[in-house]
């Protein structure tokens, strides 16, 4: 039985924790917050006293934090306590240079590492179905893999250090600007007198064609589990959306990459964060396009 230290269980961690556990694993977890430890404990997670306190004698230890910030202090607070050689997955979004600084600091202690970012949501982490964007060597990823595949059903190997993070941040820079253009494609069909029902029906089998029209269509109708039937809650929160595509400006800039789209995007949800729709998900910036609230 693998011993596995889980620190950060909030909305994603709580349930990735809970499914580790659920697949008979002993799951020692720890988070500041005494709420999301309470839940994690009542989903079968036997809660520490700190994160030091679970990740002495863990064979792996698991972050889902917030920022690299979190994950980089989190690092140096465990690492000097944790059993040498046990493998660390940060599954935490965060910006690629924390990611790279986070493996080269895991290797000088002699530990194993991979960056391992989800896609799929706090539905998917309660489902055991989220993808997992992996970066590290071929023993850490081999080590990993068998751990993730308990809370994910796509598992990808995306390179070395921090090439979880990069793919992470390119897809969600595809999916931010595609869906800016999906909505704004939606609100000039209205506004030429084109029912929502008929340009799906032609964009999710035309050239138009994209994850934000054939599965989560910013207008109300055509796909019945999309946020938009449900008032716009999400789903995938416009703050997190804003989060990745800062990341995605912030990695482009260091490496001198031309991301115009992806720079719009960030702005056009940035006024949708300052809108006060940062609550609402990502496919709701349809109302700031359209010009009036949902
Ligand atoms: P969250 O805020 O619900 O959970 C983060 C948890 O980390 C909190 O409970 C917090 O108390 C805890 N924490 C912070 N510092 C800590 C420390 N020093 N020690 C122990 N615990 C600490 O966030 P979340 O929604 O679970 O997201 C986690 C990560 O996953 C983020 O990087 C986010 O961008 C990414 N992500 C989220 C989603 C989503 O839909 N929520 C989807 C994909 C990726």
């Amino acid at each position: 039985m693998t011993q596995i230290a889980f620190i950060g269980l909030g909305n994603m961690g709580g349930p990735m924790a809970a499914n580790l556990a659920k697949a008979g694993h002993a799951v020692r977890g720890f988070d500041l917050s005494p709420v999301s430890r309470e839940a994690a404990a009542r989903d079968g997670v036997s809660i520490g006293a700190s994160n030091t306190d679970i990740v002495a004698g863990a064979d792996v230890i698991v972050t889902m934090l917030p920022t690299g910030k979190h994950v980089l202090a989190v690092l140096a607070e465990i690492l000097p306590r944790a059993k040498k050689g046990a493998l660390i997955v940060d599954s935490s979004t965060i910006d690629f240079d924390s990611a790279k600084k986070a493996h080269a600091l895991a290797k000088e202690h002699g530990f194993l590492f991979v960056d391992a970012p989800v896609s799929g949501g706090t539905g998917g982490a309660k489902t055991g179905t989220l993808t997992f964007m992996c970066g590290g060597d071929d023993t850490a990823f081999a080590a990993a893999r068998p751990l993730l595949e308990n809370m994910g059903k796509r598992i990808v190997h995306c390179g070395g250090a921090a090439a979880g993070q990069a793919a992470k941040i390119c897809n969600n820079m595809i999916l931010g600007a595609t869906m800016i253009a999906t909505c704004e494609a939606f609100v000039l069909g209205e506004k030429l007198g084109l029912t929502p029902q008929a340009l799906f029906d032609v964009v999710s089998t035309s050239s138009g064609q994209s994850w934000s029209t054939t599965a989560y269509c910013p207008v109300p109708g055509p796909v019945p589990a999309a946020p938009s039937n449900n008032g716009y809650k999400p789903g995938f929160a416009s703050a997190l959306m804003l989060k990745d595509l800062r990341l995605s400006q912030e990695a482009a800039a260091s490496v001198g990459a031309t991301t115009a789209m992806g720079a719009l995007a960030t702005q056009l949800y940035a006024v949708h964060n300052a809108w006060g729709e940062g609550g609402a998900d990502f496919s709701g910036i349809i109302n700031l396009i359209r010009g009036k609230a949902g």
